[in-house]
C-alpha cells in the first residue's frame, strides 16, 4: 500500500479513528507533518538494561527478569505484585489497576522487560505500574536502540500511541523528506543539519546524544528548527509591512508655521533624541505610502511632544488626526496637555471615550464627521462603529504594549478612503530588547528616544520589608511637609478588580489615620472616569499630596512635583510594570525615591528580580533582565501581545538567533519568493496567521 503524504490528515495513519482525531487536534495536530514539529519535552534511556542487584532508588530505568511469583494481595484494594528475579536479584511489579487478562500472562517462568521508577516497597524495590512487555523466547532484545522521547500535552492520549504515531511520520518522512527550505549557506553559518535528519534526531536521538544540550534547548537541532521557525514569522510580518506600505496615503507635507509656532511656544527645549525621531516621522509623513512607526523611548523621555508635531504635520495639511491611549485616565491626561499646547495655536482637541454623556459624544462625533476636529483624541472608543472622520490621516496609539499586532492591524482600517490608509504612529514605554523587537515589531519602523530631558535625576530605589512600614509613612510625612508629593500603590492580588479596590482602600484609611496632617485622596479601577478625573485633578494641582492609587496610575501619568513613589506587595510585579510606575516620579527637579516594600520572607528570584531595579534606572536594561525572568508575553503585555505561540522557537532562548533571522530573511526574500512562501505557508498555514483580523 502507497504510504500517505506528510500533508494528508492525521486519520491516514494506522490506529487513528475519528475520536483519536478529535483528541489530536485539540493538541494542534491536523497533518501527519504536524507531528513532526511536535518535539518530545524529554527523553528516557532505554538502551542500557540495569540489573537486578543494581537498581537504586528514584532511578527510572529499563530492567528485564524472569516471574517467580504473581499474586493478588489486599491491601485496602486488590493489588497485583509480580515478582521477578533475574540472578543478580529482584524486584516487585506493583498494579493497582489490572484485568484478570493482564494477570493471568505473568507465569511463573516467562520473561517480562520494564520501564518505570524504581520505589522502596514494604517488601524491597519495586516499580508502580510499570510500562512492560513480555519476552516470548526472544532474549534481550526489548532494549531500544534510540533514546525514548517523551512527549508533552497528551491529554487523553497515550505516550506509546503518540510514539507510535510519529513513528509512522517519521518512516513516511524517511520515504518522501520535507523540502529542504533554508539555504545551505545559512546552515553552514549556524553551522545545522538539514531538517529533516534534525527532525529524525530530535524524535529519536542516538543513545550517546548530548540530552543535556537538547533540554537546554541549545542543540544545533532545535536550533536549525527554531530559525526556520522565527525565520518564518519574521517574514510574515514582512510580507505584512510590505503590503501596509504598497497602499496609498496621503503625503503630508503642509503646516512647517504650525510646527514651528508649537515648538517656539514650548516651555523647554527637545533633546537631540526628540528632534532626531521627530525628524525620522516627519520624513515619512511626506510620502504618499502609509507610516508604520514604532517609537521607543523609556518613561518620562518625551514622547507625547514628538507625537503632537506628528499631528500638526496632519492637522497643518488641512487633515485630520486621532490619538488613542489605552485608559480614560491617560487619554484624559494627553487630552489636558495638547489642549494647553495648542489652545495657544487656536486648536481645540475634541474628545471621545466610552464614558462620555450622550450630547458630548454627539457633539464630538459630528465635529469628527465633518472635519472641524482636527485632532481628536480618546480611548479605543476612537475606533467603535459610528465614529466617521472625514479624512483621517494621521493615528498615534499610546503605549502600544496594551495593544496587539491584531489591533494594529484593524486600526488601519479604521479611516480608509479613497486616497488610502492613514499613517500609523505607535509609542511604547516598555523598551523591549533589540532582538525580541525585531520578532515582536518586525512590521514596523522603530524610532528610539534615548534620552531623558536635562535636568532629571535618576530616582533612588531600595526594597524593604513591609514590617518597615512606619519608617516609610515617616518618609512620606516628611516629604509632603517639604512641599512634595507621593504616590502610594497597591498592586493588584490575584487579577482581581475587587480585591484591588479593597487593598487600595484599606491603605487609604491606614495612611489617612497614620497622616492627619497630609491631604489623602484614592483613586482606582472602578471608580468612573469622572471620579478619577477628579482625584488625578486634584493631585494634580496639590490639593491631595498623597494619592494612594492601584495600578491605574502604572503608565503615562505626569505629576512633576510627586517626588516619592511607594509600591505596595512589589515581589508580585513584573519589572517592567514596577519600571513604568517608578517613572511616575523623577519627573520633577528634585531627588525622587522610589520605596519597593515587600512581604517577606523573600525568594532568591524575588530577591535578584527587585535588584535589578535597584541597581538601574534604564528601561532597556529592566526589560532584558524582565524578559529573561518572565518571557516575552509579559513583558509585552500577556495575551494582548498577538504574538502567536511558537511551537519550537523560544523567543528568551532563541532571541540571539534574530540578526541572522533578519539577514537571511532579506536574502531569501530577495532571491526566491517561492521558498520564502513556502517556509512562511510551513509555519503559520496559508493565511501567515498575522495577516489575518
Ligand atoms: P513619556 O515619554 O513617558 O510619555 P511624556 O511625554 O509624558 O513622557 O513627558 C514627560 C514630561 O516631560 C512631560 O511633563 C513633558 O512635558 C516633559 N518634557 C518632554 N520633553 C521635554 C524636554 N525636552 N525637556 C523638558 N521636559 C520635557
Ligand atoms: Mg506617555
Amino acid at each position: 500500500m502507497a504510504l500517505p503524504g506528510l500533508a494528508a490528515p492525521l486519520t491516514e495513519l494506522k490506529g487513528v479513528g475519528p475520536a483519536l482525531a478529535v483528541k489530536l487536534e485539540r493538541l494542534g495536530l491536523f497533518r501527519i507533518e504536524d507531528l513532526l514539529f511536535l518535539l518530545p519535552l524529554r527523553y528516557e534511556d532505554r538502551t542500557q538494561r540495569v540489573k537486578l542487584g543494581a537498581l537504586e532508588v528514584g532511578e527510572r530505568c529499563l530492567v528485564s527478569g524472569e516471574v517467580q511469583l504473581a499474586e493478588t494481595v489486599f491491601r485496602g484494594r486488590r493489588n497485583l505484585l509480580v515478582r521477578i528475579s533475574d540472578g543478580s536479584g529482584q524486584l516487585t511489579l506493583r498494579f493497582f489497576h489490572f484485568s484478570r487478562q493482564q494477570q493471568a500472562q505473568f507465569l511463573r517462568g516467562i520473561g517480562v522487560s520494564c520501564f518505570g521508577e524504581v520505589r522502596k516497597g514494604p517488601i524491597g524495590l519495586e516499580m508502580v505500574h510499570p510500562e512492560y512487555r513480555l519476552l516470548r523466547g526472544e532474549q534481550g532484545s526489548a532494549s531500544n536502540d534510540t533514546l525514548t522521547p517523551i512527549y508533552a500535552g497528551t491529554e487523553g492520549v497515550q505516550q506509546g500511541r503518540i510514539r507510535s504515531l510519529t513513528d509512522q511520520a517519521l518512516h513516511i518522512m524517511a520515504a518522501a523528506p520535507p523540502q529542504e527550505l533554508l539555504p545551505d549557506a545559512v546552515k553552514q553559518k549556524l553551522a545545522v543539519p538539514e531538517l529533516a535528519a534534525a527532525i529524525r534526531y530530535l524524535h529519536r536521538p542516538p543513545p550517546d546524544a548530548d540530552v543535556a544540550a537538547i533540554m537546554a534547548g541549545k542543540h544545533p537541532c532545535q536550533r536549525r528548527l527554531a530559525f526556520e521557525e522565527l525565520l518564518a514569522h519574521y517574514m510574515s510580518l514582512r510580507n505584512l509591512r510590505e503590503l501596509a506600505r504598497s497602499e496609498n496615503a496621503i503625503a503630508l507635507r503642509d503646516g512647517d508655521a504650525l510646527i514651528t509656532k508649537f515648538m517656539q511656544s514650548l516651555p523647554f527645549e527637545l533633546t537631540t533624541a526628540q528632534r532626531r525621531v521627530i525628524t525620522e516621522i516627519l520624513a515619512d509623513l511626506k510620502s504618499p505610502h502609509p507610516m508604520m512607526r514604532l517609537i521607543q523611548g523609556d518613561v518620562g523621555s518625551g514622547k507625547t511632544v514628538v507625537a503632537a508635531v506628528a499631528c500638526l504635520r496632519a492637522v497643518g495639511s488641512g487633515l485630520q488626526a486621532a490619538i488613542m491611549a489605552p485608559t480614560e485616565l491617560l487619554a484624559e491626561q494627553h487630552w489636558r496637555s495638547f489642549s494647553t499646547w495648542l489652545e495657544p495655536l487656536g486648536l481645540r482637541p475634541a474628545w471621545l471615550s466610552g464614558s462620555q454623556r450622550a450630547a458630548a459624544r454627539h457633539e464630538s462625533l459630528a465635529a469628527i464627521a465633518d472635519g472641524s476636529a482636527g485632532l481628536t483624541i480618546g480611548t479605543h472608543a476612537l475606533f467603535q462603529e459610528g465614529v466617521r472622520f472625514r479624512q483621517l490621516a494621521l493615528v498615534v496609539i499610546d503605549e502600544q504594549h496594551r495593544f496587539g499586532v491584531h489591533q494594529r492591524v484593524a486600526l488601519r482600517e479604521k479611516g480608509v478612503s479613497e486616497q488610502g490608509y492613514p499613517h500609523q504612529l505607535v509609542m511604547t514605554a516598555t523598551p523591549i530588547p533589540r532582538t525580541l523587537a525585531m520578532a515582536a515589531y518586525a512590521d514596523l519602523d522603530t524610532s528610539i528616544i534615548d534620552e531623558l530631558p536635562p535636568g532629571r535625576q535618576p530616582v533612588q530605589t531600595v526594597a524593604l520589608p513591609e514590617t518597615r512600614r512606619e519608617e516609610v509613612i515617616e518618609r512620606v510625612r516628611a516629604a509632603c511637609r517639604a512641599g512634595q508629593q507621593a504616590y502610594w500603590v497597591c498592586p493588584l492580588i490575584e487579577e482581581s478588580e475587587i480585591l484591588d479596590y479593597e487593598a487600595a482602600a484599606a491603605s487609604y484609611a491606614m495612611l489617612g489615620e497614620a497622616l492627619p496632617d497630609v491631604r489623602v485622596g484614592l483613586v482606582h479601577g472602578r471608580m468612573r472616569s469622572a471620579e478619577k478625573e477628579l482625584g488625578m485633578r486634584a493631585f494634580n494641582n496639590g490639593t491631595i499630596q498623597l494619592l494612594v492609587a492601584t495600578t491605574v496610575i502604572e503608565v503615562g501619568v505626569d505629576v512633576a512635583n510627586a517626588s516619592l513613589m511607594i509600591v505596595e506587595n512589589a515581589e508580585r510585579m513584573g519589572l517592567s510594570q514596577l519600571h513604568q510606575l517608578r517613572g511616575r516620579v523623577g519627573r520633577g527637579k528634585v531627588q525622587s525615591h522610589c520605596v519597593l516594600l515587600y512581604k517577606p520572607p523573600l525568594g532568591q528570584l524575588a530577591r535578584s528580580r527587585l535588584a535589578v531595579l535597584r541597581d538601574s534606572n534604564d528601561g532597556f536594561v529592566v526589560a532584558q533582565r524582565d524578559l529573561e525572568l518572565r518571557g516575552p508575553g509579559e513583558l509585552l503585555g500577556t495575551r494582548q501581545t498577538g504574538l502567536p505561540d511558537y511551537r519550537i522557537a523560544n523567543l528568551v532562548r532563541d532571541a540571539e538567533l534574530m540578526p541572522e533571522v533578519q539577514l537571511a530573511a532579506e536574502s531569501i526574500r530577495q532571491s526566491s519568493p517561492a521558498i520564502a512562501a513556502a517556509i512562511v505557508r510551513r509555519w503559520l498555514g496559508d493565511a501567515g496567521r498575522y495577516g489575518k483580523v
